[in-house]
């Protein structure tokens, strides 16, 4: 095992942030103040360009690269590093006006009015040409500059459009997908329910405020061809950009519970993943929060199989949640470094400076308002690039996760779309959480894929909710299994295929029945307020949401119902297949039972941490690893508010932080340690 650099062409820490000096134009004193703050906050890179289109071509055809030109010269001679950005997350207001086409049309039919950004049509050729046309030139001047290290496209990519252009766009994919067959499409949708049927491809409309929208089937197939359309879009912004520069890495920014892209798919086209993490810290239980936002490190870091980048986080708090709270000192740091745990081989802000005024003008910033570095948010992103300069040697390295929780994006939309179950919300997200938490709370690492990855890796495979699954899926699990995996499913797992058409002759299906060594008969939805119970071992675990009542079919039982009139029936399994065990958990628990569960499950794995703490660690503390094949990078986190933890090791490692070799670390409330050792 080797090295891996998020970004090959520095290969470094990047500690920085989005950079929008073309604010300040009227106020070079500024710039002069950007550069001297750059170098004391221990800073090394800038994103610049995000927003900045109307600066660049002020009209049509007029182009001034000036403010560009300038602010990547001034960063590179403080030292510093540029991801230069290109400007299609906002248009400038002529190319709108004279364009109208340009302009996103909503679920209601409507267009937009030239208004915010992150509200293109992806579909347009004008767009897709006048984007073409700056991204070709930024290219040119920029792509072989030593100060620019790799390409943000755009911003935030998301939303849907429902123009003619991209209602045509839609029935053509649907026209290749069902090959020209419209009966084809009647069948996959089954339109024939309420005489939904369709005599041609030209009647298909996008699923809106007032068209169909109760054919699951065709939503199903909205969805992925938006992720499509989108994909599309972005292969049209980067290919100047792999003309003129083909040796610099392409990214775009992605987020948090994004609901709209298929990220596993998205991220096809681009060489390195990054995001933008705002957690709600301090809004309850930041141990939960912390998992949480270490599900999605987990899930970047695993869409490329190498480290990713942390391209935006506050160093304070944000404008836009509905509560806008402080971190707490040292969680800073804490959360920052989260992100290298995971490994991110940056820690980037939104923002740099404190805008004067606008959307943003309240959000965090490394400068704020007051111009200085005398603040205490300065002084805490001082102390994450010292860290960052202190751990250099842990850029590029791996996590060597045996263990995957698979998450997927097309599942949570049919699951969501169906009728039945709990209706308003399936917590899909949740119950993902809730099964990475089961290594998280271990110090164990964890991937987090697609059901169609790879996954003779791992040890251990989670499939939560796997209400969709396809011929490929089927085969890939079974194959997972048959191969000496170990598979855990969950209630739902297996009931419909990929237009949403349920399987027939039971469930699981495509011979998922047979892995699982049972049959799902019913599922019994609990109102909120029930609660039942599962027997395990002798003890009782609270059950919420959902009981399915399954038939072992060779599976053995390992838990059951202690309630009502399917009390008795199993609430665990566990069958033998192949080489390898599946087993599957019939109802949404408290967190008790899958607990005990695991425990004997990692146990018998031989799974756990370089702690010298067996099982599930206390309260908000957790550790990750990192590897270059030679040597182990671990750091041990706290992220309880309150309490102090010594952490005793298994082995003698290095303090990275200190340069002592320790046997155990103390670690206070939010506090963090990174160790070393062959
Ligand atoms: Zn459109």
């Amino acid at each position: 095992m080797t090295k891996k650099h998020a970004c090959p062409t520095y290969p470094h820490f990047l500690h920085g942030a989005d950079y929008n000096p073309e604010q300040w134009l009227h106020d070079k004193s500024i710039w002069d103040e950007d550069m001297r703050l750059l170098q004391l906050a221990n800073c090394n890179e800038l994103s610049v360009g995000i927003f900045s289109w109307s600066t660049l071509e002020p009209q049509e055809g007029q182009y001034d690269f000036s403010f560009l030109d300038e602010t990547i010269e001034r960063i590179g001679k403080a030292g510093g590093k540029v991801i230069l950005a290109t400007p299609s997350g906002a248009r400038p207001r002529w190319l709108a006006e004279k364009y109208p086409e340009v302009l996103r049309v909503g679920p209601d039919g409507v267009r937009e009015h030239f208004r915010a950004r992150h509200n293109h049509c992806p579909t347009s050729p004008v767009y897709r040409e006048k984007v073409r046309k700056i991204n070709s030139l930024l290219a040119q001047r920029y792509g072989n500059n030593d100060t620019v290290v790799a390409w943000h496209i755009s911003n935030e990519y998301g939303g849907q459009c429902r123009c003619e252009l991209c209602t045509n766009a839609f029935r053509d994919y649907l026209r290749k997908k069902f090959d020209g067959d419209i009966e084809k499409l009647n069948r996959a949708y089954w339109t024939t329910f309420w005489s939904h049927n369709y005599d041609s491809f030209d009647q298909i409309e996008p699923p809106g405020d007032h068209t169909e929208v109760a054919v699951h089937g065709l939503n199903l197939d909205w969805r992925r061809f938006v992720t499509e359309q989108t994909i599309s879009f972005i292969e049209n912004e980067t290919a100047p950009i792999r003309e003129h520069s083909p040796h610099l890495p392409v990214t775009i920014n992605m987020m948090f519970e994004f609901y709209d892209l298929d990220y596993h798919k998205v991220s096809r086209v681009i060489d390195i993943a990054s995001w933008d993490s705002y957690p709600e810290w301090h809004s309850g239980d930041d141990a939960i929060m912390a998992e949480k936002t270490a599900f999605w490190h987990d899930l970047y870091r695993s869409l490329k199989d190498r480290p990713f980048l942390l391209m935006e986080s506050t160093p304070s708090l944000v404008n836009w949640k509905p509560y806008n709270k402080l971190k707490a000192p040292g969680l800073d740091v804490l959360s920052s470094m989260q992100a290298v745990a995971h490994g991110s081989d940056s820690v980037q802000y939104f923002q740099w400076r404190k805008s004067r005024g606008s959307s943003e003008k309240f959000h965090g910033a490394v400068v704020s308002h007051d111009g200085t570095e005398h603040t205490r948010v300065f002084r805490s992103v001082q102390e994450t690039g010292r860290l960052l300069k202190q751990l250099d040697q842990i850029t590029g390295t791996l996590t060597n996760a045996k263990a995957a929780v698979i998450f997927d994006w097309e599942n949570m939309w049919a699951l969501d779309d169906c009728q039945g179950y709990a209706q308003h919300d399936k917590k899909y997200f949740d119950t993902c959480y809730a099964y990475h938490r089961q290594f998280w709370q271990r110090g164990i690492d964890c991937d987090i894929v697609s059901p169609k990855a790879d996954l003779s890796r791992y040890q251990i495979v989670v499939a939560p909710m796997l209400y969709l699954v396809d011929e490929e899926t089927a085969r890939n699990l079974e194959g997972y299994v048959r191969g000496g995996g170990n598979l855990y499913g969950t209630y739902m797992l297996g009931t419909v295929d990929e237009t949403d058409l349920c399987h027939l002759g039971g469930i699981p299906g495509l011979g998922l029945r047979q892995v699982f060594g049972i049959l799902a008969e019913e599922i019994d939805t609990l109102y909120p307020h029930d609660r039942q119970h599962a027997q395990l071992d002798g003890q009782l675990h609270e059950l919420v949401d959902y009981c399915e009542v399954i038939h072992p079919e060779g599976a053995k039982v390992l838990a059951t119902y202690d309630d009502g009139w399917y009390k008795g029936s199993p609430a665990l399994t566990v069958n033998h297949y192949g080489a390898g065990k599946a087993y599957y958990q019939t109802c949404r628990d408290s967190g008790s039972l899958a607990d005990r569960a695991f425990t004997e499950i990692l146990q018998e794995l031989g799974m756990d941490t370089l702690l010298d703490m067996p099982g599930i660690l206390p309260h908000g503390l957790t550790a990750h690893s990192r590897t270059d094949g030679e040597y182990t990078y671990l750091f041990v986190e706290n992220y309880d508010g309150t309490a102090t933890y010594e952490v005793p090791l298994k082995n003698e490692m290095t303090d990275l932080l200190t340069g002592e070799s320790v046997s155990k670390v103390t670690l206070p409330p939010y506090g963090l340690a990174v160790l070393k050792s062959k």
